[in-house]
């Protein structure tokens, strides 16, 4: 297995954000990437360099990919919006717009302020001044880790933080900027006609769910604890099953708060008998850790022990598979349960 991480990813490490309307400090820091390189390394796992940033060429490239699955817009307005918001007499230290087109903006604005409004889904996810090159870095962990599958690797794992499935074609949410599982399917998208994205994150990946909507050829299903009573709250409902084109395509199964594995097990049989329907050619995990019983984001109530099962579910499918990190925040648990999805999914 290829095993890809950047140390430039560390450049956006957002001090706090907003939880029940107070700043804590964020849990989606760059410790997550510790914890998680440290079980690599214990696991023996050699460690890969993207180089999707190591030439012009190369960004170039990076950059063409994320252009299929993000706006030209947006994409400026994450690479300029923090150096523009600091222009601004008096402006904070990182992004934070106070004004949001709730009911829909009828007009995209010019300023800074309206822009943020209009590209941030909450206050989870400061932007500061390195924020974009980190951000990137991540991009270029999940493209390099698809590009190794394309190339024959039978899965490779990505490192990426920040994280990327609520990143939707123009919206930033839930610690994520750019949709990393969504880059990785579109490198697939470049060999396989049918490919996969399955969301075992804890919250419903709504920014791939977007990105896909109205598409058959990239299949999206997530397994998240119910959006009526938790984040993201808006989007993640059965009834959301794509539109045009991918009406179909798009399937979301809520779990009950407080949900245990036995649960979340059972309803991934049932999801994946739905996947294979689309008869698919090769899969990305979004692979949240934070359906752990300890992680802080509290939702459902795993052990350590399933997420060895859910990667020996997953394997089971015996497709090329690209792992892409979304959620997982600090806990004691946090490399107990990246090394038991592996064991799982390794079969070792
Ligand atoms: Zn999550």
């Amino acid at each position: 297995m290829k095993f890809y991480y950047s140390d430039r990813q560390n450049l956006h490490a957002p001090a706090t954000f907003l939880l029940r309307g107070k700043p804590a400090p964020s849990p989606e820091g760059p410790v997550r990437a510790e914890i998680l390189l440290a079980e690599m390394a214990q696991l023996g796992i050699t460690l890969s360099e993207p180089d999707g940033l190591t030439s012009t060429e190369n960004e170039a490239r990076l950059r063409e990919r994320l252009a299929r699955i993000h706006t030209p817009r947006y994409l400026n307005f994450l690479e300029t919006i923090h150096a523009r918001w600091r222009e601004m007499p008096g402006a904070s230290e990182v992004v934070a717009p106070n004004v949001h087109p709730c009911a829909g903006g009828r007009q995209y604005p010019d300023h800074p302020i309206g822009q943020a409004g209009w590209h941030l889904h909450d206050m989870a996810c400061p932007i500061g001044p390195d924020s974009f090159a980190g951000i990137l870095a991540s991009a270029a962990t999940a493209e390099a880790a698809a590009l190794s599958v394309v190339q024959g690797e039978a899965s490779a794992y990505a490192l990426c933080r920040p994280p990327g499935h609520h990143a939707g074609p123009e919206q930033i949410g839930g610690f994520c900027y750019l949709n990393n599982s969504a880059l990785a399917a579109t490198v697939l998208r470049e060999k396989y006609d049918r490919v996969a994205i399955v969301d075992v994150d804890l919250h419903h990946g709504n920014g791939t769910q977007d990105i896909f909507y109205r598409r058959s050829d990239v299949w999206t299903g997530s397994l998240h604890a119910d959006t009526r009573e938790f984040y993201p709250f808006f989007w993640g409902q059965d009834n959301e099953t794509g539109e045009g084109e991918g009406k179909g395509f798009n399937v979301n199964i809520p779990l009950p708060l407080g949900s245990d594995g036995a649960v979340f097990c059972q309803a991934l049989e049932q999801l994946l008998e739905r996947l294979d329907q689309f008869r698919p050619q090769a899969v990305v995990v979004a692979l949240g850790l934070d359906a752990h019983k300890d992680d802080p984001l509290a939702g459902l109530m795993l052990e350590t022990s399933d997420f060895q099962r859910i990667g020996e579910r997953l394997a089971k499918l015996q497709l090329p598979t690209v792992l892409v990190q979304e959620g997982g925040y600090p806990t004691e648990a946090l490399g107990n349960n990246l090394a038991a999805f592996l064991n799982g999914f390794r079969g070792t």
